[in-house]
């Protein structure tokens, strides 16, 4: 059915032009997730920061149109699917790592951040982000946030890792996330290799 024009044009005001997708065709890109689901957006909606956010939920909540969240579309639950149309809110413009604080093994982060780009920076401290899941090349920290993913041998570790130091606000476009030290980890993810040299341990 589509949005109407009106709103095409809120959103446009809200986050520019250039951000908000309507083509039928583009759309299409945005259709599914790793799941066996699909349905197409109406729009797809790339907010660069907070009050971009704010402002699309808004004008959503005005119009009574459904918002779902989007990161990299790895999950394989058919989370990131709009089932029921509406705007698919895709944070991949706000992928700032904006602290990482080795003494409280926290980082502050945009949801968009790619999880594999978290542990190259955090290397540079001797850390990993520990959720860490298989599809770390692609997944983002939003995405891994909402779904709770984790590797499935490191799962005890992850959930005592969550407990105490682990907060997130669907809501908000930041969220903290916590590490663990690995000084195996770490030797093996220096600060100056990139994504393709990164090395898992061998167990
Ligand atoms: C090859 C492969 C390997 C995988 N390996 C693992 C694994 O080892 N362990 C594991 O647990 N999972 C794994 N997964 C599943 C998937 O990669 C993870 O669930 C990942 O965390 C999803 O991240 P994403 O950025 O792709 O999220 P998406 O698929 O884009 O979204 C997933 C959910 O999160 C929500 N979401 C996304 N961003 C936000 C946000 N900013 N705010 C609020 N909600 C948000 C979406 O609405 C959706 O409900 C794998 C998938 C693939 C394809």
């Amino acid at each position: 059915m589509g949005l109407e024009p009106e709103v095409i044009n809120e959103l446009r005001r809200a986050v520019g032009r250039e951000h908000v997708i309507t083509s039928s065709n583009d759309l299409r890109i945005f259709e599914r997730d790793a799941s066996i689901e699909g349905a197409t957006p109406d729009a797809v909606v790339l907010p660069a920061n907070t009050a971009e956010v704010s402002a699309v939920i808004k004008i959503a909540a005005k119009h009574r149109i459904p918002v779902v969240p989007r990161g990299a579309g790895t999950g394989l639950s058919g989370g990131a699917v709009t089932i029921r149309g509406g705007i698919a809110l895709q944070v991949t413009r706000m992928r700032r790592i904006l602290e990482i604080d080795p003494v409280a093994q926290t980082a502050l982060v945009e949801p968009g951040v790619v999880n594999q780009e978290l542990s190259l920076a955090a290397a540079a401290h001797k850390l990993f982000y520990a959720p860490d899941p298989s599809s770390q090349k692609a997944c983002t920290i939003g995405g891994n946030a909402a779904e709770t993913s984790v590797r499935r041998e490191r799962c005890a570790q992850s959930r005592r890792s969550r407990c105490g130091s682990y907060a997130y606000r669907p809501a908000s476009p930041r969220c903290w996330q916590p590490f663990r030290r690995s000084r195996r980890r770490a030797r093996q993810c220096p600060r100056s290799s990139g994504a393709e040299s990164f090395q898992r341990p061998s167990r």
